[in-house]
């Protein structure tokens, strides 16, 4: 695909290099350095208003959208800077799909049309069948295959809480992004749609880099292969203190303050 930053197909390594961000003269994140690899599962953790849904957003240009944002810095995918001015937005997004905390299928639209949203976003032309087996295979891999095959016509809407967020997982998958950034995916869900879902995304780590911000630390443990952890202490911006694969940052974090977060001491 013309203009798709990297290898499409193939497992991105992102990579965000010195990102500084302001709204306005507020500035939020200071030289935030981080590879997240190819195939991994990247969790970002910290207390409230450090910064990992800001950070999230700048990984795909989303920052992009609130007019006071300001940012220096890098995002590499596959070692191409998605900011290059000589790159497309649209292919940024496609390529880095999102799937927020609050789970937003649209809700007046089929199931089907729903997994089918992003490629009429993106302009892409499929034919009736290789659409019928895009619907499915990205059902499937979302988990939902199973508990909607027999009603693709009914509305996104009338799903569980946990239903729509996979929804909303398999919709991102179709338009084949690289990498999966999720804000706090499970946070709105009870414990067994969460459990599903964090089973999904071990298995979609075999095709797509996973991104995901979370305040659960069982969670950050269960899924993730590497950590990292996020603070802004009284009012300076936000940094990453500490990270590394998560095991370590478990068991033997280097930094006090990762010690007493992920401990439940703050
Ligand atoms: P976290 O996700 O870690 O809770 P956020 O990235 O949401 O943190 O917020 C980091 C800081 O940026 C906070 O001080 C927050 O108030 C500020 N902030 C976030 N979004 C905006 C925005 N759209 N406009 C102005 N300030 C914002
Ligand atoms: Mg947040």
């Amino acid at each position: 695909m013309p203009g798709v930053p990297g290898t499409p197909g193939r497992l991105a390594e992102l990579e965000a290099r010195d990102i500084t961000a302001w709204f306005g003269t507020h500035k939020v994140l200071d030289r935030v350095s981080l590879t997240m690899p190819a195939g991994g599962i990247t969790a970002l953790i910290g207390p409230s208003g450090c910064g990992k849904s800001t950070f999230l957003r700048i990984l795909n240009r989303m920052h992009e959208l609130v007019p006071s944002a300001q940012l220096a810095g890098e995002v590499l995918l596959d070692g191409e800077d998605i900011y290059d001015p000589d790159k497309r937005l649209i292919d940024a997004r496609r390529a880095i799909g999102m799937v927020f905390q609050k789970p937003n299928p649209f809700p007046a639209m089929s199931i089907r049309e729903n997994v089918l949203a992003g490629l009429k976003l993106t302009g892409t032309r499929a034919s009736r069948s290789a659409r019928d087996e895009l619907v499915e295979s990205c059902l499937r891999k979302g988990g939902l295959w199973n508990e909607v095959k027999d009603r693709l016509d009914a509305p996104g809407g009338g799903l569980s809480g946990g239903q729509q967020q996979r929804l909303c997982i398999a919709r991102s998958l179709a338009i084949k992004p690289r990498v999966l950034l999720m804000d706090e995916p499970c946070s709105a869900l009870d414990p067994t749609s969460t459990r599903v879902i964090e089973e999904t995304m071990k298995e979609l780590a075999d095709e797509v880099t996973i991104v995901i911000v979370t305040h659960n630390m069982q969670q950050a443990a269960r899924v993730s292969t590497q950590c990292a952890f996020f603070l802004a202490s009284q009012g300076t911006p936000g940094v990453i203190v500490e990270h590394g694969d998560t095991d370590a940052m478990f068991q033997n974090p280097q930094d006090p303050r990762t010690s007493d977060y992920v401990h439940g001491r703050f």
